[in-house]
């Protein structure tokens, strides 16, 4: 097998692994009743069509047809073992996040019934760790796939998403948790621990 097959094949066992591992959470979170939908409008759509155009649509043309060839370049051995390594620690992050989450996770911005706001775990380091795992995927993709375009359309589609995305999560997290939630943004960071 080629290295790039291999690299190839290594980005789709993440994309795959990571499906797999959300549909339990997902049916789980379904079953829970919603309190507020005001943010699950059609910006937040538009804003997950973008992410899953960069991070699944976009990479996954490259990776079954080579394009666009013009943006290809030449892989090594080593960029693709840090792939594989950022690619393992993005699956470990989303698993910690969807177990504490718990039902209180959904794809879109929505605040349930009985909402707990979560600060424990790996919430208990940032306030936004599965968007911390998220950026991690994008980065394996940028490793994996040695093609300008469709390895950095990953961080451009969810970067999007997240930089329009994060204010108006933590303006809906303060409407519903007020002081506590100022409390839990006071000693925490967005993304990364003690940075940013
Ligand atoms: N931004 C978080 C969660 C993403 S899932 C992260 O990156 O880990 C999005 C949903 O999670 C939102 O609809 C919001 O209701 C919920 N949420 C975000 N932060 C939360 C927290 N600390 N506790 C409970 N629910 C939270």
């Amino acid at each position: 097998m080629s290295l790039l097959l291999f690299a190839k094949i290594a980005w789709a066992v993440g994309v795959v692994t990571w499906f797999v591992m959300r549909l339990p959470f997902q049916r789980k979170a379904r079953r829970k009743a919603v309190a507020d939908a005001r943010h699950r409008n059609a910006r937040d759509m538009t804003l997950l069509s973008i992410s899953t155009l960069g991070l699944g649509i976009i990479p996954a043309i490259y990776a079954l047809t080579g394009w666009p060839a013009g943006a290809s370049y030449p892989l090594s051995a080593l960029q693709v073992i840090a792939g594989v390594a950022v690619f393992a620690a993005a699956l470990w992050l989303f698993w910690r996040t969807h177990r504490d989450l718990g039902q209180n996770w959904s794809v879109t911005l929505e605040i349930k019934d009985a909402h707990k706001l979560i600060t424990n775990g790996v919430y208990a380091k940032v306030r936004h760790p599965m968007y911390s795992a998220f950026f991690l995927w994008a980065l394996a993709q940028a490793l994996l796939l040695p093609n300008v375009v469709a390895g950095l359309a990953g961080l451009v589609g969810f970067g999007t998403l997240f930089f329009f995305r994060v204010g108006r999560e933590e303006a809906m997290m303060r409407e519903a948790f007020g002081a506590e939630y100022d409390a839990y943004m006071a000693r925490t960071k967005r993304i990364i621990p003690g940075l940013y």
